[in-house]
């Protein structure tokens, strides 16, 4: 039995049978499989071998035809490997009689010939590197086949992988992925986000858990502890089978709130929200009692293909999720494309900086065919319902003209045509760029709402990456500067009769409900299944303590002493979160 902690994401415990997804970045492990699966390890080689060569071949091809015959000879060799009955026979007799993964064989075959290029003269030493790249690709091919038949499960697991991306967690079948633990990850990266969306227990920031567990081993997941158990003994498993049982207990208890009123002790209403990423999800913000969606990303109706959405797509999905709402507020964010969230074609040219690059608002200004398509959609599926247009990662106040005078120009183009549309939808931006949120009094005089972002205001204020797992302890909206910033932007927002939310992942926290209240945020939109838990605090608490619980907070220094006077707080409100 081996037991690793990692950072609990989505909460919820699995137990079940293991596939583990190599990266073809990465050290690829010794990993068996049953005697009788050689045959099927040696299907999978046979396809990526024959998909790589393809793949080289049209490479070759668009290289004859751009630069020259003689500059296309050098994809001869990476051919003359994937045709090496030599090589081909060690792949083969690497998976019989080690009974391991084609991945092992190809990485461990190929890292041997790597080898010996590199012990002969200079001119064929040089060679290495393509011997490197028919592995990479090779990896890749391979592995991409092991992702994609997550999309066609027969039977439950939990997967492991060292990372996925946003669009790999949503494509997943749903009924039989039972759990996720990554390598890679924090608390706030969009895998998370998804996971916790789908109802997937998960955990990240594992570092090597690919390394302890083999496809077929037993595992089990807590995502409330962010413990991963691999081989687990009976006694064990028992115990987490009653943990399973006992978090059931307390989300089921919650259920009474939902037809509730957000309401403080002392008679404040609140308002709460939820954070779609499907329109289907509409169901569970009303089921858990959200009044809303008070953040739809819209960019999960482009990930994880090539084609874009028509403009009938995006129609069709706002049309949804509208009348799923029913009077509720809709608050459509237009696509926050780019950092982690990319397109398959996006992959294949990754930016230096993703994060610091050409994402969101900044690509949709950059392709307005794009950005036009989505503000017709919007436009046209709002003639009924309370729907507000939000515009993401705004950085700076030309971007937001350049923005509405699209929106200007579009509501323009509809008239012309006489398509029944919304003419004047309110806008209003993320607040999740510091440059902004120290603006806010300019942008207040331009907008109709804010919406902060902490999961991304806290990255780029602190300078921390928000999904990898090495300083995901440094990554805390706990900071003071961080609270600094959520304070005046509030302020800002009620001093200028500017609508505030706030949608980052601590809106779902209970630890944070206190702080936000007392510092003055009336509207809250998290992830569907927290809204229970935060109204349960609200209904808890009064605003006086709640006032309180902000100015002892201001007198802090450091995250850590927020952190623990919060988690404090909120043990003593509400002592039957903590029930371990
Ligand atoms: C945020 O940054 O806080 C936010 C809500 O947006 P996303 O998590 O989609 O980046
Ligand atoms: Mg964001």
């Amino acid at each position: 039995m081996i037991q690793k902690k990692g950072i609990g994401v989505s909460p919820g415990v699995a137990i079940s049978q293991v596939v583990v997804i190599d990266n073809e970045d990465f050290d690829i492990p010794e990993r068996h499989v049953p005697v009788d699966h050689a045959q099927n390890e040696l299907d999978r080689l046979d396809q990526a071998i024959s998909f790589s060569k393809q793949e080289i071949l049209d490479l070759q091809k668009r290289t004859v035809e751009r630069i020259g015959k003689e500059a296309a000879s050098i994809f001869d060799f990476h051919l003359g490997l994937l045709d090496d009955k030599v090589l081909y026979k060690k792949f083969k007799d690497t998976i019989h009689s080690g009974h391991v993964t084609a991945e092992y064989a190809v990485a461990t075959v190929l890292r041997a010939y790597a080898r010996e290029f590199l012990a002969m003269p200079q001119y064929l030493a040089e060679r290495v590197k393509d011997v490197y790249d028919i592995e990479k690709k090779l990896l890749r091919n391979l592995t991409g086949q092991s992702r994609q038949s997550l999309a066609h499960l027969t039977r439950d697991v939990i997967v492991i992988a060292h990372d996925m991306t946003p669009s790999q967690t949503a494509g997943m079948d749903r009924e039989h992925i039972k759990g996720i633990a990554t390598d890679a990850g924090g608390a706030t990266s969009h895998t998370a986000i998804i996971a916790r969306a789908l109802g997937i227990p998960a955990v990240v920031g594992l570092e090597d858990i690919t390394t302890l567990a083999t496809g077929g081993d037993t595992v089990i997941i807590d995502g409330v502890h962010g413990t991963v158990i691999v081989s687990p003994g009976d006694e064990t498993r028992k115990q987490y089978e009653k943990l399973a049982r006992q978090q059931v207990e307390f989300v089921h208890s919650l259920d009474a709130l939902q037809e509730l009123p957000a309401v403080t002790k002392d008679g404040h209403h609140i308002t709460l929200l939820g954070n779609i990423e499907f329109p289907e999800e509409v169901h569970a913000v009303r089921n858990k009692g959200g009044e809303g969606v008070g953040l739809y990303r819209t960019e999960f109706l482009f990930l994880g293909s090539d084609t874009e959405p028509t403009e009938e797509d995006h129609y069709q999905a706002y049309r949804e999720v509208i009348e799923l709402c029913e009077d509720g507020p809709v608050i459509i964010r237009t696509l926050d494309l780019g950092a982690d969230k990319y397109t398959q074609s996006r992959a294949r040219t990754p930016e230096r900086n993703p994060f610091l690059g050409c994402r969101s608002i900044r690509f949709c200004l950059q392709n307005l065919p794009l950005f036009r398509r989505q503000i017709r959609a919007i436009l046209r599926a709002s003639t009924d319902g309370d729907v507000h247009m939000l515009f993401p990662l705004v950085s700076n106040i030309t971007e937001l003209r350049q923005a509405k005078s699209l929106v200007r120009d579009v509501a323009e183009d509809l008239e012309e045509e006489g398509v029944p549309h919304r003419h004047d939808i309110p806008i209003g931006i993320m607040v999740e760029v510091p440059s902004t949120a120290l603006q806010a009094d300019a942008f207040a005089k331009e907008v109709d709402f804010f919406s902060i972002g902490t999961n991304d205001l806290v990255q780029y204020t602190l300078a921390v990456d928000r999904g990898n797992e090495r300083v995901a302890p440094l990554f805390t909206a706990a900071h003071p500067a961080v609270l600094r910033l959520i304070r005046e932007v509030i302020r800002t927002g009620q001093q200028q009769d500017v609508s505030v939310s706030l949608c980052g992942e601590i809106a779902g926290d209970p630890e944070y409900t206190m702080l936000l209240l007392g510092l003055g945020l009336r509207r809250f939109s998290c992830t569907p299944s927290a809204i229970p838990e935060v109204k349960k605090v609200i209904r808890s608490v009064t605003m006086q303590q709640s006032l309180e619980v902000a100015r002892q907070v201001s007198r802090f220094d450091s995250d850590k002493e927020i952190t623990s006077y919060l988690r404090a707080v909120v043990r003593k409100v509400l002592p039957e979160l903590y029930n371990e």
